[in-house]
Order: structure tokens, then C-alpha cells, then sequence
């Protein structure tokens, strides 16, 4: 995979000069980087490139673009060489290769590019001639960047941070090699299935101007349209002050297409302009009068005397000579009108200079503060299923991204010999590129053909391999010893060779939070009396007990223990510590199961009971509030839809959710049921029939009720496609009010039946009322709040009151017509019968004034799960059994959201305050940091704030500003930093600095 390598983790190794040198040519202050030795003309780029247009016309902006998945139908490399043709007609090589010679053919024309996962394979490619003309290309605002990011993401299943770290990739490359013309003003997601708010937040933070995209609800369009309010203004942030997280945006006219009759690709079949007036086909009149035609009804539907069009659409400009010699001669021919009195005036246009004509025509626009989901194109057709479409790749996706941070924090504490060291050459960039690749709309949404689901798990798994060495290096420069370290990929489903045949091995527990955590350890073991000490040599409580039948089932032949040796391993922030564990000779037996349903399992924080009856949950109490509330849970599947008459009969797919009836299928009523009860575990394992199981587990010191279930594989023997969900059913009075998450930060308020600007039409009572959540979703009344932290996206509701649906796993018999053509049903090499998933939740009931304080924690906690290493014997006389990289702990508000690697000597670090502005009386405030007081073995001897993308200095970064059609507040003055090092952070407020670093002697 060589040629998969980034081109400037190249430029990393060889000179930290060059990486920072066009950040280091517009930066004034603080940091004493090199100033640039190439000066860089940007009075030509961006804005003022922008083709002139005229006033009291109405001017059509025509966006020549191409729409490249970075993944779908195909593997991302398919689609870069064009390989597989035959699946889908795409090369992007030969696009850029076309529009390129396109472009130096007439210094009119535009094109603008989205994809740089795309982009940086081709332009590595070309020879210095080449690279040469495309920089001036882009230094003359002909070739335009638009969005920037390694892919276009997906909004509904992502994760923010990951969703942050992909677009920093693209943009760094532009950066790095085209400078401040490279910078994107404009995102542009076209294409995703509904749109978040956080990602509209984060947009707004990395300093673009504007954002573009081409689907929303067909009800929600039909309504913006009558009232003039396509482009408006969003409020993405309740935490953020007014305009930080406002973000100007355009829904575009025609999806991302052309107007109709107007596609001049290869791949499409309207007829070119034939304007050899000598021809019988003369059809220049004809097409000037559609055109005018076109665009003065697209123009009813906007408020200025300017549109765009989009000419384009996937992969399109394979041959770009056809698209460009109809554009020119259809901007000659309907220009030449005006002559006539015609009041159209077309040209060539970026998504940057439409916006620039918007912003200058100096209105007001409405403002909107919820989000653009669910996504329905039409009254049964509900783009809801894709939450939960894949739910293995979710949760492999999410992992890796866990994995990402690990390493890249790694990779900093320990020094440059992270990357080559006693266990060879490692590097993060292969599992940063597969990281930001699978965040693509078609990659982590699962609406990708199986082959291509199965590539993008083929390149984490790769990355992991490569970022395993970094992290063995680094463990090995941090603790002295190099000792070699196995790592248990499949501890998920108990195997771990290691721990299953080992009497004598230590387990080191890296913690990537910035502040301690305590973390539930399980490992397969065949003895059945362990003794464990912690990194002081102190024996720690522990407990041994025999695995489950469902377990055996799942892990089949790729582990053989009968036990599961299970403690709480306690980690400091960023830093690890070991335990040593052996088998204890004449040790006490394993834990008993007993048979049937116990009547409660509790510690001493949370108490469950059960129903004898059905060994179902019955009632949840938290035992500090003494709050208690009905809760019972179950396991249901609902009846996909077939759509087998006709294609308007909409199924069930990787995209759409159709139950053929609003009542979900029991799939048991009662479950058979065993448990577990010693003073460190109480475990209730249910069993409902062949193909779901679930444990209900408290540890000794969990706050929340952990609920690990096994779903598959799920029958189709009957024919029938089947959305398998849990339900909790409580007696909290939600009154149809529920919320969920938007990319894992801020929290949305969702009412049943109901969307906060239009009046819903509701037409499918349970997909009609599904919304992503990333990591969390809880409802609530007065007195009771019951939030479930999740361990990847999944789909959800609450369609009765006092209850939460969230879907687990899909398997479906039929395609849903929206292009993947593939139905949804997922088998494998280790589950060739169909896919088995196994996932947890986390369930906590607090009043609602104290629940922020547990969820926010606890979802970082499980999107950042501790890395468990292993070496066989005990730990290396001699070696470092605990570290940590930071001084102290950060306050619990405070997460170190990213600390990787920039330069030589030089660090990108992203502190986040993760609470929401009144979520929370204790942590819902401004909390300061001292950046000189951070890590243990790092000086930190230079600071410089970025945006949020770190492509741009935070004091360069100046945005457009759009009025909202409202009284506006006065604006709040920032709080003011205490000094350099000092850094204040507001709720939900994410800071970005590149640190310049010395090692601490
Ligand atoms: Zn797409």
C-alpha cells in the first residue's frame, strides 16, 4: 500500500519548515516560525477572481463540478484509476486529467474541486510542468476548492471528532501546497441525507463563509421554496455566542444536477448546441429559450437577482471538452440577447462568488436553529435506516477512531523514537487516511456496496497495523522496557490467545482522557483463580467467571476459554498503567451462575430489579437520589417493507426505513435467564431465543447499567426483512418529547409528529419520527431523566410515551432504489449464516439537572475507550509501571480532544469544554487552562491559536458576515484569555493551538 501514502507526512519527516510555511507567511505573532521564502500573490484568487456580473439582471451562476465519491459503488481506488467500469462508468484521474486541459484552454472557464483524498493522488502524480500550471490555475481562482476535507462526510453517523480530523487532513494538504488560494471558503456537502447541526457548527468554526447543500425533507423544500427561505441563515450552536457558530446557508436548485436538458456529459444524452445555422438540427434559439426559461423559474424561488446552476453531477467531466465548448458557446449565444433586450446574464461562477453576489445584496435572512433531519424524498420514503445500516462497520469506525487518538498521543509522548524503534517503522498517517476516508457518506452511513463496506474495514485494520508499531515503540520508550506487546483485537468476543494460555502476563491499560479514569477489564482466561497487582504491587479485587453460552457462540473457534477473569483497572490521564496478573494455585472456584432471574442486582451507586415472571428489567433505581422509576426492556423487530410491486412501492434498504406496520414483532416475551451476583460483578444474562442474547451487568463501582447485546443472525428463513430494535418502556411522562445528539456534542429537543419550522405532514408514524444518535439520547419529565450512552450511531425514537427505541441491526431482502443496488444483508467469512453484532448501551437515571454531569463523561469514555496491551510474564524488573504525559488531571468540563504531531518539534493540541452552556450547575462554566502547565515531559515554549480546522490563524480568520431577520442581541464580549499561556474555554467551546515543544529535562 505504498502509493497510499500522504504526501506530507513525507514533508513532515524531511522539513517542519515547509509544513508550516504558509500558515508561518500570514502569521504575525507569537510563534517565530520561518517566514515563507516564496511569496504567494493571492490578489487574484478567491473573491476577486469572481467573473463580474450585472446589476439588475439576473445572473446565473453556472458552477462547473464533479461529485466523487470517495467510496460507493466502488472502492475508492476503483474509482481513482477507473477500475471496474463495468460497476460503475468513473476514473477521477482521467476527470482531473480533462478539466485541467480544459481550463488552460480558456481563462474564462471555471471548476471547482471537493474530494483532496482524490486530489493529492492525482497531483502527486503529475510532473513539475504540470503541478506548475495547476498552481496557477488555483493562484488565478480558475480552479477552485470547495468543502477541502479528505471526503465529503457523512453528517448522521459521525463522530465530531473524527468528522474534525478528516477535514484538517484535506486542508492541510491544500495548505501545505497551495497556500492561502487553496483555502476553501465555501463547504459544500451536496450530497449527505440530511444535514446536522453540529456539522453546520463546526463549518461556521473553521471559517467558512458559506455552505451549500442539495437534500432536505421534499415537504420542508416545497415550503421554502413558497416562501422565499432557501437560503437562510443557521444558528448551529445554543452554547456558542452569536455569530461563532452561525453558518450562512444556500439548499441548491436541483440537487447537485443540472437543470434539465441541459447535461452535457459524456454520460448523459441532451443535445449539444448545433448552431450552424445552415443545419437542419440549428437548435441555438431552442436552447436559449429553455435556458431563459430554466432560469427565470428557478428565480421565482430565491430572493436576489442572482442563481446558481450546477453543472455536473457524479463523476462527471471524464471529457470535459463536451461540457465546457456547450457552457461557452450557451454563456456566448444567451449573453449575446441581451443586445435584445434579454434580462439574463450567465457566466462562469464557484459556489464562493454566488455566495460573495448573496452577501453583497445585503439582506436579512431567516434564521434556523434546529437541524435538516429526518430526510424523506417523498411521503414513504424516510432516509432513516442508514443510522443504523452496518452496525459492525459503526462500531469498527468508532473504535478506530479511539485508536486513532491513542496512537497519535503516542506517537508525541513517546519522542521521534514512536516511529522507528524496537519494533521497526511505524506511522499514524495510514490509519488517519483510512479514519478520514471512512468518513464519507457512503463509508460510515453503510449505503455502500459490501464490497467496498468490506475495503473500507480492510484499511483500518491496515492503519491499526501501522499504528500498533508507533504505539509499541512508544510504550517501550516510555517504560524502559521492550518487551513484546500483544494486542487482543478480538476481546469483544473473549478471544486473546495470550490470556487464554498464559499463566503469568501483564495487561497495560493506556488511557487517552486527560483525566483518570476507571475502566472494567475482561479477559478470556482458562484458570480459574487469578491474582492481580496494580502498577504499587497491590493486590486488586477481582473476579473469575465462567463464560456464557452466547459468547462461546459468537467467539467460535477463535478462542477457547471457558473463563473471564474481570477487574477494574484504574488508568491516570493520558498515561497507562500496568497490571500484573497469574493464576493463583488453589484459589477459590469461579463465581456461581444460578439459574433463573435474581430479584435485583445492585452496587452500591444503582439498583435494577427483575421481573420473576419473565426475567425481564422491571424498575431502575439510583440509590444517591433515591429516585426510582418503571423500566422494563425488550427485544422487537419490525416487518421490512418488500416494496415488491413496483419501484414506488418503497422498501426497506441501506438508506430507507419502511416497516410495513407501525407494531414491531416481539421476539420473546419472556427470556431465559441466569445471573451472576459477587460484591465486584452482578451480571443477569438473557437469553431470547437463538439469535438475541443480552447481559444486564453492574460493576462494583459503575454509575450506569451496562446492557451488552448479541443480535444475529438474524433470520430471513421466512422471507421477511427484519429491523431488530430494543425498547425501553418507562414511567417517566416524556409527553412525545425525546432528544438525541448531533455528532456526539450538542443535544437536539425532538417532538413527535412534529418539526420546529413547518407544519409536518406526517406520513410514517415510526421512520417519520427516527433521528440519528451518535453517542447519546435520553427523555425525561420533572423528575426523572433515563439517558442511554451508546457505543456507535444507531437510528432511535421515542414513539410511545415514556419510551426509547434504538435500532440494533438490519438485515434486508431488497435494494430501495437510491442507487446502491444491494440489498442490505451482511454475511461473512466467520458468519456465513448472517451477520452476529454485538454492542452495549449505558443507561443512567439521574434528576435532569445532574444528568450532563454522567452522560458527558461517560460518552467519552466510550467513544475513548482505554487500548489494552499485553506482555506475556510478569512486568520487566526495572520498568515504568505508570505514567502519565500530563501534570495533573484536567477539570472534568475539559477534554483534550486532539494532541498529535505537527511539525519536528511542534504539536497540534484541541481543548474542548464538552459541556453545553446551563446543562450543568457545576461544569457549564468557563474553565481556564494553563498551557505551560500541561504535560509532564514536554516544555511548551510556543503557543498559536488556529481555527478549528488548523488552517488558518484564529486572528486571520475573518468571515462574511450575514444579518439575521431578527432584532439581534448585542453581542457578548469574549471573555479575554488571562495571559498567552492562560487559555479560557467556554461551554462547547473547542480551541485549537500548535504548540511548539521541548523535551522537559
Ligand atoms: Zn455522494
Amino acid at each position: 500500500m505504498s502509493h497510499d501514502r500522504c504526501l506530507y507526512s513525507n514533508m513532515v519527516a524531511l522539513s517542519p519548515v515547509l509544513v508550516l510555511t504558509y500558515l508561518s507567511y500570514f502569521h504575525s505573532a507569537v510563534l517565530s516560525f520561518p517566514l515563507d521564502q516564496q511569496s504567494h500573490d493571492t490578489s487574484s484568487c478567491g473573491y476577486k477572481s469572481c467573473h463580474a456580473t450585472v446589476p439588475n439582471m439576473l445572473n446565473v451562476h453556472l458552477v462547473p463540478h464533479t461529485h466523487d465519491d470517495v467510496g460507493w459503488l466502488k472502492t475508492v481506488d476503483q474509482y481513482f484509476y477507473g477500475g471496474r467500469n463495468d460497476i460503475q462508468h468513473a476514473g477521477v484521474q482521467y476527470i482531473l486529467d480533462s478539466v485541467v486541459g480544459q481550463l488552460l484552454q480558456n481563462p474564462e472557464r471555471r471548476f471547482i474541486y471537493v474530494e483532496t483524498a482524490f486530489f493529492y493522488r492525482w497531483w502527486k502524480n503529475q510532473p513539475p510542468s504540470m503541478q506548475k500550471a495547476v498552481r496557477q490555475l488555483v493562484d488565478q481562482g480558475r480552479l477552485e476548492f470547495v468543502n477541502g476535507g479528505w471526503c465529503m462526510s457523512d453528517e448522521a453517523t459521525t463522530h465530531y471528532s473524527a468528522v474534525i480530523d478528516q477535514m484538517t487532513l484535506g486542508l492541510r494538504f491544500l495548505n501545505d501546497t497551495f497556500g492561502p488560494c487553496g483555502r476553501p471558503r465555501v463547504a459544500w456537502h451536496i450530497d449527505p441525507f440530511g444535514h446536522a447541526r453540529e456539522h453546520a457548527s463546526m463549518f461556521a468554526q473553521m471559517g467558512y463563509d458559506g455552505f451549500f447543500f442539495g437534500r432536505l425533507d421534499y415537504q420542508d423544500r416545497t415550503n421554502r421554496i413558497r416562501t422565499l427561505e432557501q437560503e437562510l441563515l443557521w444558528r448551529a450552536s445554543e452554547s456558542l455566542e452569536p455569530p461563532y457558530a452561525d453558518l450562512f446557508t444556500g439548499i441548491l436548485p436541483n440537487g447537485y444536477n443540472p437543470p434539465k436538458g441541459f447535461c452535457w456529459d459524456q454520460s448523459c444524452d441532451d443535445a449539444p448546441i448545433m448552431d450552424d445555422p445552415d443545419l437542419e438540427d440549428y437548435n441555438v434559439d431552442d436552447v436559449v429559450q429553455r435556458f431563459a426559461a430554466a432560469a427565470n423559474s428557478q428565480a421565482m424561488a430565491y430572493k436576489t437577482k442572482h442563481i446558481i446552476m450546477t453543472m455536473g453531477s457524479d463523476f462527471q467531466y471524464e471529457n470535459a471538452n463536451l461540457w465546457y465548448k456547450n457552457l461557452d458557446k450557451l454563456i456566448r449565444y444567451v449573453n449575446t440577447r441581451q443586445a435584445n433586450g434579454s434580462q439574463i446574464n450567465v457566466l462562469y461562477s464557484t459556489p464562493s462568488c454566488y455566495l460573495q453576489e448573496l452577501h453583497r445584496a445585503n439582506l436579512t435572512w431567516t434564521l434556523k436553529t434546529d437541524d435538516f433531519f429526518p430526510y424523506a424524498d417523498d411521503a414513504h420514503n424516510f432516509w432513516t435506516g442508514y443510522f443504523t445500516s452496518r452496525p459492525a462497520l459503526k462500531r469498527y469506525e468508532r473504535v478506530s477512531n479511539g485508536r486513532l487518538q491513542t496512537c497519535n498521543q503516542l506517537e508525541v509522548l513517546g519522542g521521534p523514537s514512536s516511529r522507528k524503534g524496537p519494533f521497526g517503522a511505524g506511522d499514524s498517517e495510514t490509519l488517519r487516511e483510512a479514519m478520514a476516508v471512512a468518513q464519507h457518506h457512503d463509508a460510515v452511513s453503510g449505503t455502500e456496496k459490501q464490497h467496498v463496506a468490506n475495503d473500507y474495514a480492510r484499511r483500518l485494520a491496515n492503519g491499526w497495523q501501522h499504528c500498533q508499531v508507533v504505539v509499541s515503540n512508544s510504550l517501550a520508550a516510555l517504560s524502559g522496557s521492550s518487551a513484546g506487546r500483544i494486542y487482543c483485537d478480538n476481546l469483544n468476543v473473549s478471544a486473546c490467545p495470550l490470556t487464554e494460555a498464559s499463566k503469568k502476563f501483564s495487561v497495560n491499560v493506556y488511557n487517552s482522557l486527560a483525566r483518570p479514569v476507571v475502566w472494567p477489564v475482561r479477559l478470556p482466561v482458562n484458570a480459574s483463580a487469578y491474582t492481580v497487582l496494580d502498577a504499587t504491587g497491590t493486590p486488586v479485587d477481582c473476579q473469575v467467571v465462567p463464560m456464557s453460552e452466547a459468547t462461546q457462540q459468537v467467539r467460535k473457534d477463535r478462542g477457547y476459554a471457558v473463563n473471564e477473569l474481570v477487574f477494574q483497572a484504574q488508568a491516570p490521564p493520558l498515561g497507562y498503567s500496568t497490571y500484573s496478573v497469574s493464576v493463583l494455585q488453589n484459589g477459590p472456584p469461579s463465581a456461581s451462575v444460578k439459574s433463573g432471574p435474581p430479584a435485583a442486582i445492585q452496587n452500591k451507586f444503582v439498583r435494577a430489579t427483575f421481573d420473576p415472571a419473565t426475567g425481564l428489567l422491571d424498575s431502575l433505581t439510583n440509590l444517591e437520589t433515591q429516585q426510582t422509576i418503571r423500566l422494563t426492556q425488550n427485544f422487537y423487530w419490525y416487518n421490512a417493507s418488500d416494496g415488491k410491486s413496483s419501484i414506488s412501492d418503497q422498501a426497506s434498504g441501506a438508506y430507507i426505513f419502511r416497516p410495513n406496520s407501525s407494531s414491531p414483532f416481539i421476539i420473546s416475551c419472556t427470556a431465559e435467564t441466569e445471573s451472576i451476583q459477587t460484591p465486584e460483578l452482578q451480571e443477569v444474562r438473557q437469553q431470547f431465543g437463538p439469535w438475541v442474547s443480552q447481559v444486564i451487568r453492574l460493576h462494583s463501582n459503575s454509575k450506569a447499567l451496562e446492557m451488552e447485546w448479541t443480535v444475529g443472525p438474524v433470520p430471513i428463513a421466512d422471507g421477511l426483512g427484519k429491523e431488530v430494535i430494543t425498547r425501553l418502556d418507562s414511567s417517566i411522562a416524556s409527553s412525545g418529547v425525546f432528544y438525541t445528539d448531533s455528532n456526539g456534542r450538542e443535544v437536539l429537543r425532538r417532538k413527535k409528529d412534529f418539526r420546529p419550522t413547518w407544519d409536518l405532514r406526517q406520513t410514517e408514524p415510526v421512520a417519520g419520527n427516527y433521528y440519528p444518535i451518535n453517542s447519546r439520547a435520553y427523555i425525561k419529565d420533572d423528575k426523572d431523566q433515563l439517558t442511554v450512552v451508546t457505543d456507535r450511531s444507531q437510528g432511535g425514537s421515542s414513539i410511545h410515551d415514556g419510551s426509547l427505541e434504538i435500532m440494533l441491526h438490519r438485515r434486508l431482502l431488497h435494494d430501495d432504489w437510491r442507487g446502491v443496488g444491494e440489498p442490505l444483508n451482511e454475511m461473512s467469512g466467520v458468519f456465513p449464516l448472517g451477520l452476529v453484532v454485538r454492542g452495549r448501551l449505558l443507561l443512567s437515571l439521574t434528576p435532569p439537572a445532574l444528568a450532563a454531569d454522567a452522560h458527558r463523561p461517560l460518552a467519552q469514555e466510550n467513544v475513548l475507550q482505554p487500548l489494552l496491551s499485553f506482555t506475556e510474564g510478569g512486568p520487566p524488573p526495572g520498568s515504568l509501571l505508570e505514567f502519565s504525559g500530563l501534570q495533573a488531571a484536567l477539570p472534568p468540563a475539559v477534554h483534550l480532544l486532539t494532541l498529535s504531531q505537527w511539525g519536528q518539534d511542534s504539536l497540534l493540541i484541541r481543548l474542548e469544554h464538552q459541556f453545553q452552556t446551563k446543562e450543568s450547575k457545576e461544569h457549564s462554566v468557563p474553565f481556564t487552562v494553563n498551557l505551560q502547565k500541561l504535560f509532564s515531559t514536554l516544555k511548551v515554549v510556543g503557543v498559536s491559536e488556529l481555527n478549528l480546522s488548523a488552517n488558518q490563524w484564529i486572528d486571520e480568520m475573518k468571515r462574511l458576515d450575514w444579518r439575521p431577520k431578527m432584532a439581534a442581541k448585542p453581542l457578548r464580549k469574549p471573555l479575554g484569555d488571562p495571559s498567552m499561556w492562560e487559555v479560557i474555554l467556554t461551554p462547547m467551546q473547542i480551541r485549537t493551538f500548535i504548540l511548539r515543544v521541548a523535551p522537559r529535562r
